[in-house]
């Protein structure tokens, strides 16, 4: 299968849960998670019809966003971010999913620079059983939605998550309504969002049923990294 293949196998499979849980066609965006995979990948899925790229780590956004520059690429920051390097951020992506805490939205809206769009923002959120520490609890979600929300330069679209892997669907299921119950919690607050990115390789369809509206996939489309 090549590149060019499996993006047109995950449109379709992302079009057939959107039929499946009662979802609207074209509802579901597809964000292709190129971490590790060079740039030359990237042309290949910018061929099929791609336009949405993820990268985790800042100075491989960086440099591929320089490689690519002649292409029309929206970036999405979704790594753990560091405060030193939230300027080359700001400065690069168009999103970023894993903001959890005020300090580094703060630095985001001081430092995107002042002729870009808004940079949009999703708070990482993390649900009960993540191993990962990183991601704002979510009894300091409302609290944080609002600091992040009044900030100037950058928009507060919803929520991230990145549960703990689990092959079991309905528990897949069980994870991410936790998150679509904390966005509904925000937007029944007064919050208007409209982003849920949750869903990678190995749980989809379940991220879909929840209502997902951007999957983040990676291995499905430029393989297993290193
Ligand atoms: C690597 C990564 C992905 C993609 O994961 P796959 O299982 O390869 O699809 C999605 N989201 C985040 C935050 C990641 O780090």
């Amino acid at each position: 299968m090549t590149i060019h293949d499996n993006i047109q196998t995950i449109g379709e499979r992302i079009r057939a849960a959107e039929q499946r849980f009662g979802r609207e066609r074209g509802s579901v965006s597809l964000l292709a998670v190129s971490k590790k995979h060079p740039a030359t990948n990237i042309r290949e899925a910018l061929a099929a019809g791609q336009g949405l790229f993820g990268e985790n780590y800042v100075q491989e956004m960086v440099e591929k966003s320089a490689e690519l520059a002649d292409a029309n690429i929206e970036w999405h920051f979704i790594g753990p971010i560091q405060s030193n390097k939230t300027r080359l951020i700001a400065a690069t992506a168009r999103w970023v999913h894993s903001v959890d805490s005020f300090k580094v939205a703060k630095r985001l809206s001081e430092q995107k620079p002042a002729d870009a769009p808004a940079l949009n923002i999703c708070l990482q959120v993390n649900i009960s059983g993540e191993t990962s520490k990183s991601g704002v609890q979510v009894r300091e979600l409302p609290a944080l939605a609002a600091e992040v929300a009044a900030l100037p330069g950058v928009r507060l679209r919803g929520l991230m998550a990145i549960p703990a892997p689990e092959h079991d669907f309905a528990r897949q299921r069980a994870v991410f309504a936790q998150v679509r119950e904390c966005q509904e919690a925000l937007i029944a607050q007064g919050f208007t969002l409209d982003t849920l990115s949750m869903g990678m390789t190995d749980d989809m369809e379940a991220a879909i049923a929840e209502g997902a509206t951007i999957v983040r996939i990676g291995t499905a489309i430029f393989g297993v990294r290193e």
